[in-house]
């Protein structure tokens, strides 16, 4: 008999979870003005609502984290980074920043003028929120099909050639650079194949145009080529990272996603210029450019964070808990994003609370009852998210309507998933008796998903 899939780990350390009553969730939810981000994690039994900076660290990390170095100027700990990932991207020039969204800061704050276009595929919210903020415009040029949830295909994260193009054909001389997101978070968590990468660097190089990854989750990416793009079955991860990397000209990053550790960023070019324009917004905001807002211990952990993760073991660990948990939904016929990405489950509230009207936004509904049902805590990936029109400042009702459960790094075991799927079932068994949503009473003007405050519509 084969021997079947286990973690490639074992648990050294725990931490008590606190289980609560439905009355209590009741309770605490309505504080929370019916926002999950309002919750204390006290308040949540198993936390689904980012997997980002909530994985567990290994024996290796927290070791490399006693060999950590805090000079302000010249850290060895950051001469162990930016070895580590050179090694893995290519990228010699390198940034550190206290998280993606700092890189992001720092390295548009010299590219992203007023005015400017960036075409992408689905710009991740803070993506978007540092272009916008900048009064530019984030154009997505991601694939039709990403929008149908149902639809089985291997990489539905992936950039529509034909509508880059004719943006850069509308625009060139707007557009500072492209951007490419590895997952494509905001589609589903789904990959971008390799043959879709080098389209977009033949379209780059034919308008002098450079391209950046946005590339918190690269190693799923990596993963997700290796076992559906033809001819990369045999390659290591190590080496298919290496060959995306290869056609990008640098590198945003949240290293609380793929690289394992809590907190982190960086960014990596292999471009000097790049480097150099960059480096005075690093200074001004995050830190001298051997820190930029870590800890030298923290650059350390990270440096083992990435080496670990684009090891197959440490990786497929990962992706087959995603898809256990998915194929349990299979199972209670629950839909969400097909096939399962890489870092969540997005279930399709849009199907699930048909009676719910979207400007009651059902999938923030389906977040909240099961929070109520188990205590199980996910976050709302649609209507509230896409913020508002920044022009006509209505609602963005164009694009997909989820609910996110991401799952932590290394953090629960699958008993645990099994509770999320009963918990979901539960609610979903009784979708049709909801017909109302949620009303907002106060919301931020960017980014207002974090803070938003909501009533329950009534009959
Ligand atoms: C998380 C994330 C970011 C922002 O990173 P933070 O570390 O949360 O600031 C940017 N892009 C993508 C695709 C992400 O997933």
């Amino acid at each position: 008999m084969e021997l079947p899939f286990a973690e490639a780990y074992k648990i050294k350390m725990v931490e008590p979870l606190r289980k609560s009553t439905r009355e209590e969730r009741e309770q605490w939810i309505k504080e929370a003005h019916y926002n999950l981000f309002g919750l204390k994690s006290d308040m949540v039994y198993i936390d689904c609502i980012t997997d980002s900076g909530t994985g567990a660290m290994s024996d290796r990390q927290w070791a490399a984290m006693m060999m950590g170095d805090e000079a302000y100027a010249g850290a060895r700990s950051f001469f162990h980074l930016k070895e580590t990932i050179t090694k893995i991207t290519g990228f010699e020039w390198i940034i550190p920043t206290h998280q993606g969204r700092a890189a992001e800061n720092v390295l548009f704050s010299y590219l992203v003028k007023e005015g400017d276009i960036v075409p992408g595929n689905s710009h991740f919210d803070t993506t978007k929120g540092h272009i916008e903020g900048r009064k530019a415009f984030a154009v997505d040029c991601t694939i039709d099909e990403a929008k149908d949830t149902q639809l089985e295909i291997p990489f539905k994260g992936n950039v529509d050639l034909n509508k880059l193009e004719k943006c850069l054909a509308e625009n060139a001389d707007k557009i500072p650079f492209i951007i490419v997101t590895i997952t494509n978070n905001t589609a589903g968590g789904q990959p971008v194949s390799m043959e879709n990468l080098r389209g977009v660097r033949a379209i780059a190089d034919k308008y002098g145009k450079r391209v950046l990854f946005d590339s918190a989750r690269f190693v799923e990416n990596a993963y997700f080529i290796k076992t559906r793009e033809a001819g990369y079955a045999d390659k290591t991860i190590k080496a298919i990272c290496r060959e995306m990397f290869n056609l990008a000209d640098g590198m945003t990053m949240s290293s609380k996603k793929d690289g394992l550790v809590n907190m982190g960023g960086f960014i990596a070019t292999r471009h000097e210029d790049w480097y150099e324009g960059a480096k005075g917004f690093c200074i001004r905001y995050e830190g001298f450019l051997t820190y930029g807002g870590m800890n030298g211990r923290d650059m350390d952990a990270l440096a083992v964070g990435l080496d670990e993760n684009t090891e197959l073991e440490t990786i497929e660990t990962r992706i087959k808990q995603v898809q256990y948990l998915a194929a349990r939904l299979d199972e209670f016929g629950i839909p969400y994003q097909r096939p399962v990405g890489g870092h969540a489950l997005f279930v399709d509230a849009s199907l699930i609370l048909t009676n719910v009207p979207k400007e009651e936004f059902p999938a923030q509904t389906l977040a909240i009852e099961l929070y109520k049902e188990a205590g199980v805590r996910g976050c709302e990936i649609g209507y509230i998210l896409a913020d508002r029109d920044p022009i006509t400042r209505e609602n963005r009702f164009g694009g997909l309507d989820l609910l996110r459960l991401c799952i932590a790094r290394r953090t629960y075991t699958n008993n645990h998933m099994d509770v999320i799927a009963v918990a979901l079932k539960n609610v979903f068994d009784r979708r049709n008796e909801i017909k109302h949503g949620y009303r907002i009473t106060w919301e931020a003007p960017l980014l207002r998903h974090f803070t938003v405050q909501l009533e329950p519509v009534q009959e």
